[in-house]
């Protein structure tokens, strides 16, 4: 059975994405920080309709945590085919520019940068690894940033700044691994519904009645991992470093 770490997999987006892997037949690694239950029950359910599947908490800002996650996950399904750099964090107190402090930054890059650029590089080489030696066809990692890597919040420059730098960081890797056989995506999400933008929600839905982009309707979980399906069914085979938008056609300029 193919192999699939998701990190952030408990919840929201990460939640869609492993029910959906589930579904096409990996074996999931449910990654989780702060919430078991929610993790265990994801692994429960792809456990229940027939997969292989495992909750395990782990810090991507950590390490240690990235080394025992695809340690894990090479145990549980021995072999690891798919990385999904999902896990993030928004900005804690989105405070404004000018009130932007050290310490948010530190937690906002270790979280949603520096943890998926080390655990792409850990994954890499152990795909790599597992392509030479003919356990894996190919390898595929896939980076969810966002809207806000293009479009500027003053209350969040962290998090924008991490989501502008996984961009560079797909095409990095997809540029190196290509002769490896690994292909790396990044998938863009707009506005989703999700325990992360849960407190902005009456915001939302009057910017995205009033048009904010020309789908008005919130973005769903599903819409995402619909994405990431299409990427690992392969429907993609002459494609890398791709950046696949996923936001009801938010990045469209219009005058
Ligand atoms: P969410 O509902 O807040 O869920 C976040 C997930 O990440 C949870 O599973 C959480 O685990 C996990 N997580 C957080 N910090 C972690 C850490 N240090 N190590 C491991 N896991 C960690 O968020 P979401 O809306 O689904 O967002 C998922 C991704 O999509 C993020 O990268 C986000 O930036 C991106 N995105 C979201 C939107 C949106 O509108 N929602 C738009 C564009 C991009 P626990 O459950 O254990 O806390």
């Amino acid at each position: 059975m193919r192999g699939a770490i998701v990190t952030g997999g408990s919840r929201g987006i990460g939640r869609a994405i492993a029910l959906e892997l589930g579904r096409l037949g990996y074996g999931v690694l449910v990654n989780y920080v702060s919430q078991p239950d929610a993790a265990n029950e994801v692994a429960a359910h792809l456990k229940e309709a027939g997969g292989m599947a495992v909750s395990v908490r782990g810090d991507v800002a950590s390490a240690r945590d990235r080394a025992m996650l695809i340690r894990t996950a090479v145990e549980k399904f021995g072999r690891l085919d798919l990385l999904v750099n999902n896990a993030g964090i928004t900005s804690p107190g989105r405070k404004d520019l000018l009130e932007a402090t050290e310490e948010n930054w530190d937690l906002v890059f270790n979280t949603n940068l520096k943890g998926p650029f080390f655990l792409s590089q850990l994954a890499a080489r152990e795909m790599v690894r597992q392509v030479r030696e003919g356990t894996i066809p190919s390898g595929k990692i896939i980076n969810v940033s966002s809207i806000s890597g293009y479009a500027v919040s003053a209350t969040r420059a962290d998090y924008c700044m991490t989501k502008a730098a996984m961009g560079m960081m797909t095409r990095l890797f997809a540029q190196r691994l290509a002769d490896e056989k690994i292909a790396v995506f990044e998938i863009c999400p707009g506005v989703i519904e999700s325990d992360m933008t849960a407190p902005v929600k009456a915001k939302y839905d009057k910017l995205i009645a009033e048009g904010l982009y020309p789908i008005r309707r919130w973005g769903r979980p599903e819409d995402v991992a619909k994405a990431v399906a299409a990427i690992v069914l392969d429907y993609f085979p002459f494609s890398t470093g791709q950046r696949f938008d996923v936001d009801g056609g938010f990045h469209i300029r219009s005058l």
